[in-house]
C-alpha cells in the first residue's frame, strides 16, 4: 500500500465565490516539494503561510477555518478534502480573498494538472490503538483495521428527503473521483436568513448547494439519493487531510460535524504521539484534545 508522495504537475487555477462571504475569489493551485504538504497563501498577506494542519484549526461552526498569526483562510474543508481523497500531497493554494471557493470542481482542476511522483514515501498513520470521542449521542470513533482507510457515516435528519442514511465508501483516488466528490453541501431555507444576518451562507445559492424547505428539495434533482450523507463524508476526509498523512483503519462517524472532526483528529493525533510514531506534531493535538 505504500505509495510515493505527489504534486501538481503544472499550476492551475479556478474562480468561485466564497460560500460564507459571498465574495468572488480565485484560487490558484501551484506544484510543491515532498515534504511541504498542503500549504495556503492569501495574496494580501503573502508573507502568511497557513499550513494545512490541525494545530491551525480555529473555528468550525458551519465549515472549517485554518489561522496562523492572525491570517485565517475560511471554508478549507472541500479543496482539502478533494486533494486527500485523490492522493495530492504537495501543493501551495494561494487565495486572492479570505476564503476557498465553493466549488465541486476542485477533483477535474486537479485531474487537469495531472499528477508528478516524487521521490519520497507518503506518511502514514497506523494507531494500534482505538480512538473515540462522542457527545449526545453523537460520536466518530477509529479502529486500526487497514489497509488503506474505510469510512462509515451515518446521518439521521428529521426531514422526508433526508431522514436516516448510512454509507460505507474506502477512501480511494477511482471510489472518491465518482461517489464522494459531487456530492454538493446542504442546507435548510429556514435557517439561510439566520446564517446570513451573522454574515455566514452569503454566497450559498441554489446553483452550488442543494437546499431543503419543510417538503422537498427547492435546487432540482439530487444527484445522488443519498448525497447528504456522501456529502457528510466529503467533509469528514476534509477534516482528516489536516492531520497530513494517510491512514490505515476504519473510521465510522454518527451525526458529526466540523467541531467534533477537529476533535477527533486532534484525539486520534494525540493518540499516535502517545504510541511513538512522531509524524504528526501531536504537542498542540494533545493540549487541545485533553481540554
Ligand atoms: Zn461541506
Amino acid at each position: 500500500m505504500l505509495r510515493t508522495q505527489t504534486t501538481l504537475k503544472t499550476s492551475v487555477s479556478i474562480e468561485g465565490v466564497g460560500l460564507h462571504s459571498g465574495h468572488p475569489v480565485r484560487a490558484s493551485f501551484r506544484p510543491a516539494p515532498a515534504g511541504h504538504g498542503i500549504v495556503f497563501r492569501r495574496l494580501d498577506r503573502p508573507e502568511t503561510e497557513i499550513p494545512a494542519r490541525v494545530e491551525s484549526a480555529s473555528t468550525f461552526d458551519y465549515a472549517t477555518t485554518l489561522s496562523r498569526d492572525g491570517v485565517s483562510v475560511g471554508t478549507v474543508e472541500h479543496v482539502l478534502s478533494a486533494a486527500f481523497g485523490e492522493g495530492l500531497d504537495n501543493c501551495v493554494i494561494e487565495l486572492d480573498g479570505p476564503e476557498v471557493p465553493i466549488l465541486d470542481g476542485f477533483v477535474r482542476l486537479f485531474h487537469a494538472a495531472g499528477f508528478e511522483r516524487l521521490d519520497a514515501p507518503v506518511r502514514s498513520l497506523s494507531s494500534s490503538e482505538p480512538v473515540r470521542v462522542s457527545r449526545d449521542g453523537r460520536s466518530v470513533s477509529f479502529q486500526p483495521d487497514g489497509p488503506g482507510l474505510t469510512i462509515t457515516y451515518e446521518i439521521d435528519f428529521p426531514h422526508p428527503v433526508v431522514g436516516r442514511q448510512e454509507l460505507t465508501v474506502a477512501i480511494r483516488p477511482e471510489e472518491y473521483s465518482t461517489r464522494i466528490a459531487p456530492a454538493r453541501t446542504f442546507g435548510f431555507a429556514k435557517d439561510v436568513e439566520a446564517m446570513r444576518a451573522r454574515g455566514l451562507a452569503r454566497g450559498g445559492s441554489l446553483h452550488n448547494a442543494v437546499v431543503l424547505d419543510d417538503a422537498g428539495v427547492l435546487s432540482g434533482p439530487l444527484r445522488f439519493r443519498d448525497e447528504f450523507v456522501r456529502h457528510k463524508v466529503l467533509d469528514l476526509v476534509g477534516d482528516l487531510a489536516l492531520l497530513g498523512v494517510a491512514l490505515n483503519g476504519h473510521i465510522h462517524a454518527r451525526k458529526a460535524g466540523h467541531a467534533m472532526h477537529i476533535e477527533f483528529a486532534r484525539a486520534l493525533a494525540a493518540s499516535v504521539e502517545t504510541h511513538g510514531v512522531r509524524d504528526v506534531p501531536a504537542e498542540s493535538a494533545r493540549r487541545r484534545a485533553s481540554r
